[in-house]
Order: C-alpha cells, then structure tokens, then sequence
C-alpha cells in the first residue's frame, strides 16, 4: 500500500501517519520527492482495510500496489532511486560508465586497466575475483587474492569497485573490499544469495537471469530490497534465445519496460549481450537511446591474452574510441557523460 501525502505535509502529520500504520504491525518507508512525499507501507495490507486512511492529517490518496513486486515498484518512491558510486549517482543525469576486465588476472594488468578506463571516462572498476563459469575447467578467478588485488587498485586509482559475489560464504569479503556487489545472471535466483546480501551495506548490481523475465528479475531485486538494501542496480545482460549468431539476445525493450516499471536504476552490459567487441558500440548506442543509466563494459589491456570473454572485450585505446563515440548518443538522450582524460604514460 503507498499513501501519497498532500503537498506541504509537516513532519508532525509524517509522524503521525507512520505511527498509525506501524501500530498495526506494518513497516514504513518513506520517499521524499520534490513536492509530494510518499509512504510505502510494508506488510500484511489486509490490516490496512478498515483502517480510515484517508481521514489521518496530511494524507492524500492511498493506492494498493498491485504488482507481485512492492518495493521495487515505480509508485514506492517519490523520485527515481539515484545510487552513489564514489563520485557519481547512479540513476542521475549522467551515464555511468563501469568497465574493467572479466577477471582480475594480476596486478599490472588490473591497475593499467584502471587508470585506462578512468582516464577515458569510466566512473568505476569492475573485474571478477570469483567467476562463474560455464564449465568447471575454466579459470575460475583469483579468489580472495583477486579481491585484494581490486582493493589495492581502488586505492591507487580512486575508482569505486565492482565485484561479483557467487555464495553466501563468500558476502562478508566481497563486501569488505568492494563498493558494489555484483550478483550474476547465474545466480539471480539464488535466493539465499539475494537475502544474504540484502542484509549488507553495499549497492547491489543485479544481472538479469539468462531466462529469467522482467518479472523474475524485479522479483528477485524485491528479495535483496526486503532485507532492508534499497540500492538495487538492475543489469540488463542479453537472454538465451534460438539465435547463435551472438552469444545472448540483447532485450533493448527490458530497459524501457524496466524503468516504466520501477524506481531502481537500469543498466546494461553490451559485452556479455552481444559476445563479440563488434558489437559493443553498437548495443551501447541503443541501451543508451533506450533510456540506460549506465554501461557494464569489458576491457583487458591485451584481449587475445584474457583468461575469459577476450572476444568481447575492447582494448584501451578500442575503449578511448567507444567512448568517445558513446558521446554524441548521449548528448541526443539529453544525459551526460564523464570527460576523457589524456591517456595515462
Ligand atoms: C560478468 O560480468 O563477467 C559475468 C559473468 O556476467 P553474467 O553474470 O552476466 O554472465
Ligand atoms: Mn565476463
């Protein structure tokens, strides 16, 4: 249930609202727009039923939220959610930009990559430590000596960092040392996953599910945003279809649909969508047309040398060059983007 409250609401009448339904064994929380506040009732609504709502000081309207997700839903904040990632907001005016390589590899290559990316434009780090792979002779990443390798590099570049964490064992760690946990699409209905880093501080960056819908994605983001994390980064990584040509179906509609139907911010990873570095511009130039927040994008310093997805991941000066053509396409969608930086010596 959300109840609008009236413009010019006093925090005297805010109180009173919130005490009222609390006391009937429901949780509140409470969303300041620009000119409405709304409070977004959390619990068993059928207790809300015969509860004269309307006739509390201060309230305006009240709506059942008739989706099977509550707090992800659009109507459960006064404004979009905007996510601070060291100097930015995710879900502001401007298009983030997360790049790294797939897997943190060593040292000399993770800080290249960082002050690379940075100086071309890129707000934050990503790299996996702990990889989930297709097959299990995979390289399957440096584990805890990856994490403090991506520790160090934030240090040394001032880039917030972005990891993958794949088991609840694993969350206090991951979140000891990064800024952001990523939840990949292999474990986006893994649901002692999703509860688990909902108890923790750190924004989540959640990738949608290779067949999971737009339904199950914002389902499973409901689950971390129960837990009490709000900051929730949704991913839209492309989908298994028929298609062989490209290694995911890249759903440009999920961004659209996405940001109709929730306050959270969207952002999409044209690496994994597409599969081959073709193919990044391109799919970056529609998620951004299609109204993204921000791009998930694969570099490594030397591909053909990466230990994963080495076909798909930009060079640094193919990075340079994807970002200043990302530039004018940004501009058209009315968003801003980073500066570049002359390239590091
Ligand atoms: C990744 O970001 O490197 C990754 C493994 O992505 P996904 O979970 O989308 O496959
Ligand atoms: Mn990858």
């Amino acid at each position: 249930m959300i109840i609008v409250t009236r413009i010019g609401v006093t925090e005297d009448e805010l109180d009173q609202i919130r005490e009222r339904v609390e006391s009937l064994g429901l949780r509140t929380h409470v969303s300041r727009g620009e000119s409405r506040t709304v409070i977004g009732c959390i619990g068993d609504e059928e207790r809300l039923q015969h509860v004269p709502l309307l006739s509390i000081p201060g309230v305006e309207s009240v709506h059942p939220v008739m989706r099977p997700y509550k707090l992800a839903a659009k109507e459960f904040s006064a404004q979009p959610t905007r996510i601070p990632i060291g100097e930015v907001q995710l879900g502001g005016p401007e298009v983030v930009v997360v790049a790294g390589p797939c897997s943190v590899e060593g040292e000399a290559m993770l800080r290249e990559t960082a002050l690379g990316v940075k100086a071309a434009g890129a707000r934050a780090l990503r790299g996996g430590a702990f990889k989930p792979r297709t097959s299990p002779y995979s390289f399957r990443g440096m584990e805890e000596e990856g994490l403090e390798l991506l520790a160090a590099t934030r240090v040394e570049s001032g880039l917030p960092v972005v990891t993958e964490v794949m088991d609840t064992r694993q969350v206090e760690a991951v979140a000891g040392h990064a800024d952001v946990l990523q939840v990949g699409a292999r474990n986006m209905q893994n649901y002692a996953l999703l509860t688990e880093v909902g108890r923790v501080h750190r924004p989540v960056l959640l990738k949608r599910g290779m067949s999971a819908t737009i339904q199950d994605l914002l389902l499973a983001a409901e689950y971390v945003m129960k837990q009490g994390n709000m900051d929730v980064i949704l991913c839209e990584r492309g989908i298994r279809t028929f298609e062989t040509a490209t290694r995911n179906t890249f759903d440009v509609s999920a961004i659209p649909v996405l940001k109709s139907e929730t306050h959270l911010p969207v952002l999409a990873d044209p690496s994994h969508a597409g599969g081959y570095r073709f193919l990044v511009a391109p799919l970056a130039h529609a998620a951004v047309a299609a109204g993204a927040d921000g791009l998930l994008v694969e570099v490594h310093p030397d591909p053909e040398l990466a230990m994963s997805d080495g076909d798909q991941s930009l060079d640094l000066e193919g990075f340079r060059a994807f970002m200043r053509a990302l530039a004018p396409f940004v501009t058209a969608a009315g968003r801003t983007l980073a500066p570049q930086e002359p390239a590091p010596a």
